[in-house]
Parts: C-alpha cells; structure tokens; sequence
C-alpha cells in the first residue's frame, strides 16, 4: 500500500516536470518531503528526476530513512554541510544533469536559492509553488483511515480535557489533561490546545489561561491530535451547568449552520458555497457579523491546509478531500461559541468522521 501510494505520487510529480521542462524537482517542504518519501525525520532534502526519486540525509538519520523510506528511494548519505546547505548537493545534481531545477518557492529561501546558483553553477532554478500540496489536497484510502484514528483518538482525548471542567479548575488544566492523555499513548496534540472561559471564549483562539472556571461559564475547546503524521481538528462548546436562551439559540443555529454545510458539501460544489451555505443561516438569525472567520479548512499532513472554505474559497470539492466545518459565534463581552467537525467529501455527498456528540449542558 505504501509502496503504490508512493509510486504513484512521485510518478505524478514525474509528469508534471515533463510538463514544465523541467530536470528535476527539489522539495524542502516537510509535509511534502514526508508525503513523497514517507521519511518523517526533520532534516532531509528530496530531488524528484524524470526518473527517480532521491532521499539526502545525513548520518542521524541513515537507519530511520532506511526504515521508513523504501528502495524505491534512493538514498545519499550527507557528508558534512556549509552553512546549513549539503556538502553534496551540488555534486548530486550535476549528477543527475539537472540544468532546469523546480524549486518550492514558497518554502526555500532566498539565501538558499542563492546557495545552489553558487555552489551548481549553471543550474536555473524554476519558482513553483502548491505543486505537491496540490496533490496533497485528495486523500487516499490509507490516508483516510490515518486521518480517521487522528480523529478517534482526538475524541478520547477531549473526554479527558471535558473531565477537568469545573468549578474552580483553570483552564490550562483542560490543555493539560488532553496533553497528557496523549503523550501517554506517544502522540502529540494538533496544535496548543485552545480552551477559553467565560468571556474569553469570544476570543476564536483563546489561549487557557489560570482562569478559574466557574459555574454558567461557557467554555470553547478547540483541540486535534497527530496520527502518523495526519491531524485531526475538533471544537466543542459546553455550558458548566444552565445555560442562558441566548446561548442555548446559539448553540443550535450552529448545528443548523453545519447541517446547511453538510447539504452543500459534494463534489463539484466551491468551496466559497458552502461557506455561504452555512453562513446566511447565521446571517438570516442577525449573527453575520459576530462570525469572523472562514468555514473551514482542509485537513491532512498539515492541520491547515487546502481546501480553504471561506469566503473567497473558489477551489472545486472533489470526493476524497477532508475539511473542517467549523461554524463560530462571538459576542465579545459575553461569549463566544464553535462547533468543529471533520468532514470527509465522498462521491455521493459528504460523511462527518467526527462522533463526539454535540452536548452543550455539562
Ligand atoms: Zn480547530
Ligand atoms: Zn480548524
């Protein structure tokens, strides 16, 4: 399965500099990287030919590229390196007769360009940019089944951080409990997990704080775990103990705003539609200008990455993409509320991987 999958990715990377006319392909992306080579050491650099792929790493990473990479891969050992830059890279490509080099634009810097003009003389550099992340954006069976146990597992871990909402609690003891739930298991969260209080729950990305919690707080958690290298993206909103009407309305008009989402969400649809889908449903109730940010995102090696649904979104869903759907409310000075759910694009519609119940009064 992994062999396949990775044939085929670096065979359509293949055919894009076919395309471009182009020798060959550098990626310094790490997600990118990853994704070609399944390498998930952090230092590494990857050359795509018409012809083959290779794999640069240096000496403390020999065994792990060894394990994780197959022979399809082709591995150069690093040497040393000059300012950050591999000894052997140039050598590498004058190897491999590359004179038309694809670069990663927005990911390489200026001075590393600069290097590999130096060092390989003769070398053009070509700026491209999203390529593999273009790739990236449709999910695979496998990669869906990772995404999946990100997921499940993200789940398990809210049930812990839930557990730490009481009276009395600060809220960096929500973050704490889901931090420790899963590096017990040897997993790392999605990101810092956001949990807000009160009438800081108005701020989306609320860091926790030594706020106590206390009773008729709402209390947003916006959390996500990594699964071999795949992220998961949840938000919850409880109410410790009655909640008000108001917030009880709201609560409500964001499941009705998923749900709006949910019904636009299939292939072909832009992703600025559904977007809209579930942002009228929130304008129509009066609260349009108390939702600040997009619908959602795509979710993959990356915890933001393609699709973007907002607004502006004009990318075209296709089945096999994953997306966040995270309506939000805030109402600064009182409170603010989301609901993110993980949403797999499927051929016939859309199927919600998330199953954590949507349960505000806790
Ligand atoms: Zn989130
Ligand atoms: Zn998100």
């Amino acid at each position: 399965m992994l062999l396949a999958n990775l044939e085929s990715r670096i065979k359509k990377v293949q055919e894009r500099l076919n395309k471009e006319n182009l020798d060959g392909f550098l990626v310094t992306r790490f997600e990118n990287k990853r994704y070609l080579t399944n390498f998930s050491g952090s230092t590494s650099w990857v050359i795509v030919t018409q012809s083959k792929c290779l794999i640069l790493v240096d000496g403390r990473y020999t065994v792990q590229a060894e394990e994780e990479s197959p022979s399809l891969i082709e591995r150069v050992q690093i040497s040393d390196y000059l300012d950050g830059f591999p000894k052997e890279l140039p050598s590498v490509l004058h190897q491999l007769k590359i004179k038309r080099l694809g670069i990663e634009a927005h990911q390489m810097t200026l001075l590393e360009s600069r290097r590999i003009e130096e060092e390989a003389g003769g070398i053009i550099l070509v700026s491209t940019t999203g390529w593999i992340e273009g790739l990236r954006i449709k999910k695979t069976e496998d990669e869906i089944q990772k995404l999946k146990a990100a997921i499940s597992t993200a789940e398990e871990a809210y049930q812990k951080g839930i557990e730490a909402v009481q009276s009395g609690v600060e809220e960096i003891m929500i973050a704490h409990e889901i931090l420790s739930f899963l590096s017990r298991k040897g997993l790392k969260t999605a990101f810092d997990t956001i949990a807000a209080s009160g009438e800081r729950s108005a701020m989306p990305h609320g860091r926790p704080t030594n706020r106590k919690i206390q009773m008729g707080d709402i209390v947003v958690i916006d959390m996500g775990a990594v699964w071999e290298g795949y992220y998961s993206d949840i938000t919850r909103t409880v109410c410790l103990g009655k909640p008000s009407d108001e917030a009880k309305n709201i609560f409500a008009l964001l499941q009705k705003a998923q749900e709006a989402a949910y019904k636009a969400i299939r292939p072909g649809v832009i992703a600025k539609d559904v977007d809209w889908a579930a942002r009228k449903v929130i304008q129509d109730a009066g609260f349009g200008d108390y939702f600040s940010h997009g619908l959602g995102h795509g979710i993959g090696l990356e915890v933001h990455e393609a699709p973007s649904i907002r607004k502006t979104g004009d990318q075209v869903l296709e089945a096999g993409m994953v997306i966040t759907v995270e309506p939000g409310v805030y109402i600064p000075g009182k409170f603010g509320m989301r609901l993110e759910d993980d949403v797999l694009v499927t051929e016939s519609g859309c199927q919600v991987l998330t199953s954590l119940p949507h349960i505000l009064e806790i």
